[in-house]
């Protein structure tokens, strides 16, 4: 099975994509951790256009997502964090992978903006944490890896906006796109809950 997950900045979508990945038994790609895990030459044009809040070109991400989804770990299905961003990716990933399900995980802009000021992510292993709704055992160290956790450039007020602002511009056009497969979930909910909504709809 091969799910897109959608939904706002800190709608949780990176922690449900997790969750759900290990449990279906499918790959976890979030286009986010690819771009920031970029070496050489590109590390720095890639990190500029991410710490600005911006997207990076349409033509850079297909690349890398192509090459991404050409491993072996693929083949039994996975779970697209983070893509597609609009419509044109919407369209370049139609003649690259079948879309069986697509999860739009559903938040205020509010609730988006006070959650991301409080996110904590693992530098090692991905993993996210949040300073409120899910705080790691130990001051700024992960529970899983025990690497220590950081402040993604990124979770600034002014880049949080700009990145709200492109995902209802841009982002959520991408849900009508899919209108057979659309599965809306409440993500105002605990962690737990959200879990059991999504996999309950996939059942
Ligand atoms: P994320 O970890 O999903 O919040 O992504 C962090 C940043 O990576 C975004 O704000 C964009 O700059 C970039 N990015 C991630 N996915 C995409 C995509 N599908 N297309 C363009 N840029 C992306």
């Amino acid at each position: 099975m091969n799910i897109l997950f959608v939904g706002p900045q800190g709608s949780g979508k990176g922690t449900q994509a997790q969750i759900i990945a290990k449990q279906l038994h499918l790959a976890h790609i979030s286009t986010g951790d690819l771009l920031r895990s970029a070496q050489g030459e590109l590390k720095k044009e890639i990190d500029a256009v991410i710490n600005s809040g911006k997207l990076v070109s349409d033509e850079l991400m297909i690349k890398i997502l192509k090459e991404r989804l050409s491993h072996q770990d693929t083949k039994n299905g996975f779970i697209l964090d983070g893509f597609p961003r609009n419509l044109s990716q919407a369209k370049a990933l139609d003649k690259i992978a079948k879309i069986d399900k697509v999860v739009e995980i559903a938040i205020s802009d509010d609730e988006s903006v006070s959650r991301l000021s409080g996110r904590l992510t693992c530098s090692k292993c991905s993993a996210i944490f949040n300073t409120k709704t899910n705080p790691p055992k130990q001051n700024m160290v992960c529970d899983i890896c025990k690497s220590h956790l950081k402040i993604r450039a990124d979770d600034t007020e002014e880049a949080i906006r700009k990145r709200l602002d492109i995902y209802h511009k841009e982002t959520e056009q991408i849900l009508e796109h899919y209108p057979d497969a659309l599965i809306r979930i409440n993500g105002e909910q605990p962690i737990e809950r959200v879990t059991e909504d999504i996999l309950n709809s996939l059942e």
